[in-house]
Parts: C-alpha cells; structure tokens; sequence
C-alpha cells in the first residue's frame, strides 16, 4: 500500500513542477486547474493521485489549483482477428477469438492535458 502512496506522490509532485514551469514560462502569477487524462490501466488510484496533489501543490504557484481527473478507458486490439475492444487489465485474451496476441492501444498513460493559469 505504502508503494502504491509513493507512486502518486511522485506523480503529484511530476504534475505540479510540469504546470509551475508552464506558468512561469508564459508569466502566469498563479495556475487555477490543471486537467490529467488517467487510463484505466495506467495502475493509478485516483483518490491517492488527488490526495497527493493537495500536498504537492502546496507553497507552489499551483497552491489553488483544482485537479480534474479524466478517467481514460482501457483499449485493446487483436491482431489475430483485428477486433478492438474495451480491457479494465494488461493481461487479456480477445473476447472475440480468445487470442492472446494482443496490443493494448489506450489506457497505459497517465498525460496532463491542460493548464489553465491566470
Ligand atoms: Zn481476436
């Protein structure tokens, strides 16, 4: 449990460095939102990752910025029957044929979309 803390928190403090340096580079006085895509399968909790952020942010230009946490579903794709099909896990065989050579084409990242400063 204690890693899985540690993973978001190193995540939360990656998010905030990414939006002040952004904020700094366009002279921004303070950031109000930041806005992160998190796939399904990226292996992030996202009540941690917000939990974190409350932390991360503090004392930065992001001390009052909202995180908006976008859920992005997983997504894999068969290449023995060239189905593409929604996956909540990694290691899945297609539902379609029972293949196992299968991409996982959505879902792995975690990416900031949007900064929003003032
Ligand atoms: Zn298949």
């Amino acid at each position: 449990m204690l890693n899985y803390f540690m993973h978001e928190m190193s995540l939360a403090i990656n998010i905030v460095e990414i939006a002040c340096q952004t904020a700094k580079k366009n002279s921004a006085g303070r950031i109000t939102s930041i806005e992160v895509e998190v796939g399904k399968l990226a292996g992030v909790l996202e009540d941690s990752l917000s939990f974190c952020f409350q932390a991360a942010r503090h004392k930065t230009l992001a001390e009052n910025a909202k995180l908006e946490i976008i859920s992005i579903p997983g997504k894999g794709y068969c290449k023995t029957c060239n189905y593409t099909f929604e996956t909540d896990t990694f290691f899945t065989l297609c539902p379609k044929c029972q293949g196992l050579a299968v991409d996982i084409l959505q879902g792995k990242d975690l990416k900031i979309k949007s900064i929003d400063v003032d």
